[in-house]
């Protein structure tokens, strides 16, 4: 039986496609996109949040640390580089002011979560989708899981960054009933800057996808001013977008700013200056693909 790392369980999500949905999050991600509003994905292993407004200073964490990582002054501080995410400090912290994000799961108590919802499935048209972090990353876990939602008769969506080898993507295909494909920059050089990896193999899976299952897309973009949502950039998904058997339905995401939970992993957010977009500028992008024959929400 297959185990796979997940950080969250979300039941009755209605973003995350059709209907009443529980949506599973994955944790790992080959790209780290300096917006990503689930950070806690991006790393393969465990990660420890830390809120300090819940810290009431007992010093259990410290004295408990075998690295020497946390330091009691003022206030608690965690040293990351010396922290091997033990998990000692999170177990024992009596506020959950510590606390763990990651846990080990095999696809059978996966299902006994995912079964557990099935009569809202069933009323609302919903069903089961993989979010992270990225899935692809534990395809052999998640071909697993997606075969038994199969056999469960349960929808299955897979909220993807699109990078992945075309053989990892040919092997789950056949068992994902729609797509929310993530779609940030066309520029190679900006998606690597602001990403951290090329684009050219998500270009190329999103083409692989469409050509035979165009019906079952729906692009996600996020919408982050001076980064994505420039006129350039608008222009070259467009372009991208009507060369490809026609995708079923766009949808524009809003950026807002997550430094907070950055701050919580200890990780350093590199957006603070960007502003969430306004109404105005959300409208102004969604009239241009709308122009262009896109179902927008
Ligand atoms: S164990 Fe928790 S509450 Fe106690 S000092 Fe550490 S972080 Fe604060
Ligand atoms: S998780 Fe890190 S900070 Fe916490 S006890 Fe282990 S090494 Fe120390």
């Amino acid at each position: 039986m297959q185990h796979g790392t997940i950080f969250d369980i979300k039941q009755f999500a209605v973003h995350d496609g059709p209907g009443i949905r529980t949506t599973v999050f994955l944790k790992g991600c080959t790209l780290s996109c300096q917006w990503c509003h689930n950070p806690e994905g991006i790393s393969p292993s465990l990660d420890l949040f830390f809120n300090s407004y819940l810290c009431m200073k007992c010093n259990t964490c410290f004295n408990l640390c075998p690295n020497e990582a946390i330091i009691d002054d003022s206030k608690i501080t965690i040293l990351r580089e010396l922290c091997d995410k033990c998990m000692l400090c999170a177990n024992d912290c009596p506020t959950e002011a510590l606390q763990k994000s990651g846990r080990s799961i095999n696809s059978t108590e996966l299902m006994e979560e995912i079964l557990k919802s099935t009569i809202y499935y069933d009323f609302s048209e919903g069903g089961v989708t993989f979010s992270g972090g990225e899935p692809l990353l534990q395809s052999s876990f998640l071909k697993e899981v997606l075969e038994k939602c199969k056999k469960e008769g349960i929808h299955t969506t897979l909220d993807t960054s699109g990078y992945s080898s075309l053989k990892i993507l040919k092997s789950v295909i056949d068992y994902i009933d729609l797509f929310l494909f993530d779609l940030k920059l066309i520029n190679e050089r900006l998606h690597k800057e602001f990403t951290g990896v090329p684009n050219k193999q998500i270009i190329e899976n999103l083409r692989f996808i469409t050509q035979t299952r165009s019906n079952d897309v729906i692009i996600r973009i996020p919408i982050i001013p001076g980064i994505t949502s420039t006129d350039q950039n608008i222009e070259d998904i467009l372009t991208l977008l009507s060369s490809l058997n026609m995708v079923k339905e766009v949808n524009l995401l809003p950026f807002h700013n997550v430094s907070e939970k950055y701050d919580r992993l200890g990780m350093e957010y590199k957006l603070d200056h960007v502003r969430a977009p306004s109404d105005e500028e959300m409208a102004k992008v969604k009239e241009r693909f709308e122009e262009k024959g896109f179902k927008v929400k």
